[in-house]
């Protein structure tokens, strides 16, 4: 039976709703997490504080809300060289992928991911991967986790179910699912909590979260909460 999930879970925004969501779908939910050597460690500290608030402000989710995993992938870190792992500025490479992008980070995850859930007995992994706003990432995009996830049953020969509940949504819808997923307080709950910053940066409080305001993540979480607080205010 398809009721108990593994939620890919780094402590961003986007994984973090897609936490809400798994609890509101799955009977038991684990949580996974990758220690890689980022840049700034800042997202891997934000989990616990994530964990925490959603079992006080969500009972119902509390329950089901189980063990959490945080797997070592240094390894990834020293065959990676990009700014997520090394102190350089964010500029595109050649090819267009944002210097953020760690080859095929997103398949190493889901092998690992895959692998302690089958151990667990989950037969569900939730990811936050999206088409809508990194189509530059070709390890988020739907094909590529469709075509993982007929490897993963065949290889594990169980299977596996790969949920992305944000592959269509643009960040405005994203936050629209969150408000649907818990109301206001899961909204706040987000803002206060949960990181997206490039640069770790945690010093300044926007309305939409804390962040430097100005690198890529910080402008495209800006833009899309301003854009879903303006088709709320429009009644949408
Ligand atoms: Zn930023």
């Amino acid at each position: 039976m398809n009721d108990q999930a593994l939620v890919l879970f780094s402590g961003g925004q986007d994984s973090t709703v897609c936490l809400a969501w798994a609890l509101q779908r799955y009977a038991r939910v684990e949580t996974i997490a990758f220690d890689y050597g980022q840049r700034h460690a800042v997202e891997l500290q934000c989990r616990p504080r994530v964990l925490q608030a959603l079992r006080a402000q969500f009972p119902a989710w509390a329950g089901r809300l189980g063990d959490d995993h945080v797997l070592d992938l240094a390894l990834l870190g020293r065959i990676s060289d990009t700014a997520l792992t090394r102190e350089r500025a964010i500029t595109l490479q050649a090819g267009g992928l944002p210097d953020t992008f760690v080859p095929g980070r997103n398949l190493i995850f889901l092998n690992f991911a895959a692998a302690v859930a089958y151990r667990r007995g989950l037969s569900v992994l939730v990811g936050g991967m999206c088409e809508t706003d990194y189509s530059g990432y070709p390890d988020c995009r739907d094909n590529t986790l469709k075509a993982m996830q007929v490897a993963l049953s065949l290889g594990l020969d169980s299977r596996v179910v790969i949920e992305t509940p944000l592959m269509w949504l643009d960040k405005a819808a994203t936050w629209s699912l969150t408000r649907q997923l818990g109301g206001e307080g899961l909204v706040e709950l987000v803002i206060e909590h949960t990181h997206t910053c490039y640069l770790g940066e945690r010093s300044g409080r926007h309305a939409w979260g804390w962040g430097c305001g100005a690198c890529p993540a910080c402008t495209l979480r800006r833009r899309g909460f301003e854009q879903y607080r303006a088709q709320a205010g429009a009644g949408g």
